[in-house]
């Protein structure tokens, strides 16, 4: 995401970074609704060349916040989910059930009842087991429960191995060698309808190749099971395109080469097919920015580290994934010595791996002063946790001069409301 700095200070929209600190303290998530919006309109605008009815159903796993379902379920966005708890987020901040896909590897029953009864669009169904939990469930509620099978495609995604999803060594699909035998086993379930097919290889994903590797076995598939008078109504292409953290120019660039590319081989080989895709990060990633403030400088054998009071808790990537962010000094008037160092950003948890990033080239830093961390509107609050008993930050969202408080702060006390000193439970038989 890029930021206009106005008078030497970083700003999103028309109010600047330093303002908000004030207000709401720091750390702080921050996010664009104008950003937010134009992400979305993008993506959909380069969908719609399919020239096939389609949906966009945002993966509601990349940020949950209920403010932003609202507004993206506002501008006609559907929703993948992966639990009842994001499911009933999306029932509490007004979006359609009808536009929702449900995915997951492990769906329990009580989530299943809860999602037929709402009557989602549909279950993207990750095993035979799967199956017949939901043909029993949907048998006693008297209803029927439509699904897609997700197929794993065996290809590499090239990605980080801990968000790649689709090689046969992971957990996630039904290979693709049995994939004729679920169809099959599916079609002979009462209670179950069969919608479609869907994949989602991993997330991150930089190259086109990978897509059209899936795609295209996915595609031999189903004309397989058209033989076989199978017949797909839905075409579930899943999520994981990738952004560039660092140079954000290629947003565009990659998207459009996803999407012509795609449409192409759609075209070319399926008709009557409605296409949904599950994007998360690529919409969400850069529309917000974490602003966390220096608490210590502190120099060890040549080293500058700048201690800033946003941790690993508050943001995770830097250490689950050693992902790279763009980090920038909010107000440049600041700056007594236009001198840069090298420094690494890290934050106040009692673990190494808690940083943000390593060896920042940066304006001399002082105490105090403001930084923001670049593109974490994906897979940034949602991670949080409240290690060392820390609450979690707050969320905002601007839109043009107005501040919406989307989260508030942990309040201290919630953070043991549900722990007991000394609570006896009777009747446990233990042996
Ligand atoms: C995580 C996930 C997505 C979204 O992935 P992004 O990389 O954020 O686009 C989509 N579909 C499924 C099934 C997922 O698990």
């Amino acid at each position: 995401m890029t930021f206009k700095r106005d008078k030497g200070i970083l700003c999103v929209e028309n109010i600047n970074f330093l303002k908000i600190a004030k207000i709401f303290g720091t750390p702080c998530y921050v996010y664009s609704k104008k950003k937010l919006i134009k992400y979305f309109n993008y993506y959909k605008s380069q969908l719609s060349l399919i020239n096939h009815p389609n949906l966009i159903c945002y993966a509601l796993k990349a940020n949950s916040n209920i403010a932003i379902i609202n507004i993206l379920s506002k501008i006609g966005s559907g929703f993948d989910i992966v639990s009842i708890g994001e499911l009933e987020k999306v029932l509490t901040a007004g979006g359609d059930p009808k536009k929702i896909v449900y995915s997951g590897v492990a769906k329990k029953k009580q989530e299943i009842k809860r999602a037929l009864k709402v009557g989602i669009k549909c279950f993207n169904v990750e095993s035979f087991q799967e199956m017949d939990r939901l043909n029993l469930i949907a048998i006693k509620l008297k209803n029927k429960a439509n699904i897609s099978i997700r197929i794993n495609p065996n290809v590499d995604a090239k990605t980080h191995p801990y968000i790649s999803t689709g090689l046969k060594t992971n957990k996630f699909g039904i290979a693709i060698d049995k994939a004729e035998e679920a169809y099959i086993y599916a079609k002979s379930l009462k209670n179950i309808k069969i919608l479609g097919i869907d994949f989602h290889i991993g997330s991150q994903i930089l190259k086109i190749n990978p897509f059209l590797e899936a795609l295209d076995n996915i595609i031999l598939l189903i004309k397989k099971l058209y033989k076989k008078k199978i017949k797909l109504n839905i075409l579930d292409l899943g999520g994981g395109l990738g952004i560039n953290y660092k140079k954000i120019k290629l947003y565009k660039y990659l998207i459009k080469k996803y999407f012509s590319t795609i449409c192409e081989i759609i075209f070319a080989n399926i008709h009557n097919i409605e296409i949904i895709l599950e994007p998360g990060r690529s919409i969400l990633a850069n529309t917000g920015v974490l602003l966390t403030k220096i608490e210590i400088i502190k120099k060890i054998n040549f080293k500058n580290f700048a201690i800033v009071d946003a941790g690993m808790n508050d943001f995770i990537r830097p250490a689950f994934y050693n992902a790279w962010h763009n980090i920038k000094v909010v107000d440049l008037n600041k700056v007594k010595y236009y001198k840069n160092l090298f420094y690494d950003i890290v934050g106040p948890i009692c673990e190494s791996s808690d940083f943000l990033g390593k060896k920042r080239y940066l304006n001399k830093l002082s105490q105090k002063d403001l930084l923001v961390i670049h593109s974490v509107g994906a897979y940034g609050f949602v991670m949080c946790s409240n290690y060392n008993t820390r609450k979690r930050p707050s969320e905002i969202i601007v839109d043009k001069n107005k501040i919406f408080l989307i989260r508030e702060f942990d309040c201290l006390k919630s953070l043991w409301k549900q722990e007991y000193i000394n609570r006896y439970v009777k009747n446990v038989n233990l042996f």
